[in-house]
């Protein structure tokens, strides 16, 4: 009755999820949903996640990356703003610092952006 030969499934197929942006970014830091919300901000339009500059990973806030990382965060220098460092954590969309700054929603969905994110420009990006 057994079947030692378990051919059926192999563990390492390739992933299917339709994702054709390339971007399995994965995000980092206490986030609470599978929009990158984080448990420093959790509101309706706090949706995105932003890569940082010093290590390139993603993390939902600046908050997430100090009580996670194990270095300091830097700042994007405005040399590589074209750099896709957003991430709109409700459709996976990836935007430059430029586009982010310069819309308040997304251009892939269109979920609305945090505009208090705006204060925080300068803990991301040069000023
Ligand atoms: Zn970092
Ligand atoms: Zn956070
Ligand atoms: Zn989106």
């Amino acid at each position: 009755m057994t079947s030692p030969d378990d051919s059926s499934g192999g563990p390492s197929s390739s992933p299917s999820d339709g994702s054709v942006n390339g971007s399995s970014a994965r995000v980092l830091g206490p986030v609470v949903d599978d929009q990158t919300r984080c448990v420093h901000y959790a509101g309706p339009t706090d949706v995105i996640a932003i890569r940082f500059h010093c290590c390139g990973e993603f993390y939902p806030c600046f908050r997430c990356h100090a009580d996670t990382a194990d270095h300091s965060l830097s700042v994007w220098p405005r040399a590589e703003f074209d750099t896709h460092a957003i991430l709109c954590g409700a459709c996976k969309t990836t935007l430059s610092i430029t586009d982010y700054q310069a819309t308040d929603a997304c251009p892939g969905c269109g979920a609305g952006f945090n505009p208090g994110c705006e204060l925080h420009y300068p803990l991301y990006f040069e000023s």
